[in-house]
């Protein structure tokens, strides 16, 4: 039996990974899962799984937790730093699906077990990729992509040599403003922004795709994951999300990945790589789609992506200010503070402030000093939300 634990069992992502494992629980010893507000989803996970333990990052909702979890023998813990400890526990397989930067700690303390990662939480690679990966290769951990345009292209990869790549095509819907009138996006509220034509999302990753932060965050992610020049990375719009990524070849082949917008399609290819097995997701009929729809992106409509150009060219730990910025600047909408338009502006004050004020961007990039650029960043962007909330 293999050794599975996933952190942000709850979410969207790890949801669709219980319900791969669950159709084959012969085959999986649970140790970890962990989650925040929902309590009762996450115990009542743990125990059908029979996982080792249940944590919630929420420290107040550990008496919740260990009632719902009653005399089944689950362990229950609470807080951030129980859901690191937890990453020590040995696995063979963990879902690193936490969204934010809260996913980076868990993430490196189980690359530091040399265990299989599983990918999904983006933010790690965008705030400190190159330390993730270095610890990944320092302990023999294998990183498997879970976002499924990196999964795409990794799929694309499979055999074919890395020197011959040209570049790299990451497609995205457009989100739910893709054919707005331009005036209208200043007044788009918080349920429009959530919900997505093609996808079925957390909350703040859909968002993220409205404002396209997502494939802003998605493009630095394609650096660093796959050590290309930015110059080599190309967004397409592509309505349809059938066509997930394509990679280019120097004989100018371009190679697609096709499939329907479901993320159990990329999870369950980490889950079973390198080996391919059967998966409950549904197959596509081209004839009865007909049309693939492609155009450029509007830079205009979408600022994220020219921001995340900037943020790779000044590099350092620039990412880590854009991640902090961006998720400050989403609670800012989510809260009702700023527009719809004004979070990419809070993100690129909140850069041109720091670079300009001290030497966060350019310390080292060691764990903690990405959480403390991270927390500084916070504070910033929201001085920069107060500011305009008036
Ligand atoms: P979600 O909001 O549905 O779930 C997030 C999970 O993280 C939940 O289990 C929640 O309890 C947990 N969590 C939230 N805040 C936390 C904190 N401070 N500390 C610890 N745990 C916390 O999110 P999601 O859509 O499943 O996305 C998860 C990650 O996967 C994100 O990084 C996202 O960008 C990435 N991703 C998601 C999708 C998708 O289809 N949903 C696709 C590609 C990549
Ligand atoms: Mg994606």
């Amino acid at each position: 039996m293999r050794k599975i634990s996933i952190f942000g069992a709850t979410g969207s992502i790890g949801q669709n990974t219980i319900d791969l494992i669950k159709r084959a629980p012969d085959e999986y010893d649970v140790v970890a899962l962990t989650g925040a507000s929902n309590i009762k989803q996450l115990a009542e996970d743990a125990v059908a799984l029979n996982a080792q333990i249940a944590i919630t990052a929420d420290e107040s909702k550990l008496d919740d937790l260990r009632r719902a979890l009653g005399d089944s023998g689950v362990e229950a813990a609470a807080g951030a730093q129980a859901i690191t400890e937890a990453a020590h526990r040995p696995a063979d397989w963990i879902m690193s699906s936490i969204v934010g930067a809260a996913g980076l700690a868990p993430g490196m303390a189980a690359l530091s077990q040399g265990t299989t990662l599983a990918l999904a939480n983006k933010e790690s690679l965008v705030c400190a990729g190159k330390l993730v990966l270095e610890t990944g290769r320092t302990h023999g951990a294998e990183i498997l992509p879970v976002d499924s345009e990196h999964s795409a292209v990794f799929q694309a990869l499979v055999g074919e040599p890395i020197d011959a790549v040209e570049r790299i095509i990451i497609t995205a819907s457009g989100g739910a403003f893709r054919d707005w009138p331009l005036e209208d996006l200043p007044n788009a509220t918080l349920d429009q922004a959530s919900s997505h034509p093609n996808w079925n999302m957390g909350q703040r990753i859909t968002i993220d795709s409205a404002s396209m932060f997502n494939k802003a965050m998605e493009v630095i992610e394609t650096r660093e994951f796959f050590g290309v020049d930015p110059a080599q990375i190309e967004v397409l719009i592509h309505p349809q999300s059938m066509i997930h990524a394509l990679v280019g070849f120097n004989d100018g082949a371009l190679m697609a990945h096709v499939g329907p917008p479901d993320m159990r399609h990329a999870i369950g290819y980490a889950l079973h790589h390198p080996a391919r097995r059967h998966l409950p997701v549904e197959r596509l009929d081209l004839a009865s789609i007909g049309t693939f729809e492609f155009r450029a992106p509007d830079d205009i409509r979408w600022p994220a992506l020219r921001i995340a150009r900037e943020v790779m060219a000044r590099g350092g730990l620039a990412g880590a200010v854009f991640n902090a910025a961006k998720e400050t600047a989403l609670d800012g909408f989510i809260a009702g503070h700023l527009r719809f338009t004004q979070m990419s502006d809070v993100v690129s004050q909140t850069l041109e402030e720091m670079d300009a004020t001290d030497g966060h961007i350019d310390a080292t990039m060691t764990l903690d000093n990405v959480l403390q650029t991270d927390h500084v960043a916070r504070k910033v962007a929201w001085s920069a939300i107060k500011k305009r909330a008036g």
